[in-house]
């Protein structure tokens, strides 16, 4: 038992090790990946459950590694939120998103809302008021049509953060509280923070048809955010049960595979008319 305790131990050292110089080539990789521009964004359309209109999108970020091929966000995000690589890269999605929704809006599609992804990093970064007004204006995008979706984190609980959310809230931007019901402090943000969307977290949706216990989350998220007179979304729906379900308990609006994956802004614009069909 000793012995392959200890194997076990040098096993995880050298495995260790190897993530480590792993990561540490990643992060020298994703230095140079703004500049070799090796990421684009992907969109997935957001139906407004009232109307079965696309009421949004949701820009996700690819990076498409010459040799690694597609990373996850979910793999390189939490590394460009270490090392502050998330600043840069925040803002190249925040342009790249307004820029898309706006050649969206002239190439002839109804204006509908872009959700884009703000790391609590970001939230803390200088002048992110005046480099999202500066994106805005370049763009010419209609604030009203930008959603921010930020996740419940200890370091929001701050002066800074709800004075940072409240100005971005007075430019007329959209907050989005993302992942709602995984973090620590929901209720607390949902009283504090200038939100207008709650975002259901796709762990509960999966299983809202199957598990009693989800089912009640799920229903009492909706009921809770109606009430607070805020919107409600429900990420991961992947089923026509996921949809039915949703419908019978007035969510305003879901987003998933059922509908469809994130597309290239190509793919979305050809595949819009045929979107709208709930
Ligand atoms: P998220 O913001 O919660 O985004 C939803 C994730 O769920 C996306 O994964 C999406 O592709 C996936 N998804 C959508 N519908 C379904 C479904 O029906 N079933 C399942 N199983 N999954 C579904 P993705 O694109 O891999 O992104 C993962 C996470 O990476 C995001 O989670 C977000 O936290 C982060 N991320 C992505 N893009 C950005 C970005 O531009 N900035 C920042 N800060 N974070 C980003
Ligand atoms: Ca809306
Ligand atoms: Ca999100
Ligand atoms: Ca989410």
């Amino acid at each position: 038992v000793k012995r392959s305790g200890k194997n076990n131990f040098q096993f995880y050292q050298m495995t260790q090790a190897k993530n480590d110089l792993e990561s540490l080539k990643i992060e020298t990789n994703l230095r140079k990946a703004l500049e070799r521009d090796e990421f684009l964004l992907n969109y997935q359309p957001k139906l407004d459950l009232a109307s079965g209109k696309v009421s949004g999108v949701e820009a996700l970020i690819r990076w498409k590694h010459p040799q690694k091929g597609f990373i996850s966000p979910a793999d390189f995000i939490p590394l460009a939120e270490k090392t502050g690589l998330i600043i840069p890269i925040g803002e190249w999605v925040l342009r790249t998103a307004c820029m898309q929704a706006v050649a969206w809006q002239k190439a002839g599609l109804p204006a509908f809302e872009i959700s884009v992804n703000l790391s609590v990093r970001q939230l803390y970064q200088p002048y992110l008021l005046e480099k999202i007004q500066g994106i805005l204006e370049e763009s010419g995008l209609d604030p009203a049509y930008l959603e921010l979706e930020i996740t419940e984190s200890i370091m929001m609980d701050s002066e800074h953060a709800l004075k940072i959310l409240n100005e971005l809230r007075s430019l007329g931007i959209k907050i989005s509280l993302d992942d709602f019901g995984t973090g620590f402090s929901s209720l607390h943000y949902l009283k504090e923070a200038p939100i207008t969307k709650i975002k259901i977290d796709q762990s509960f949706v999966r299983n809202c048809t199957t598990d009693s216990n989800d089912a009640t989350i799920v229903k009492t998220i909706i009921v809770m955010t109606q009430q607070l007179n805020l919107e409600v979304n429900a990420e991961g729906v992947e089923s026509e049960d996921h949809l039915a379900f949703l419908q019978k308990y007035h969510c305003n609006e879901a987003q998933g595979y059922y509908f469809s994956q994130p597309l290239t802004a190509d793919e979305f614009a050809r595949q819009f008319s045929r979107m709208e069909r709930i």
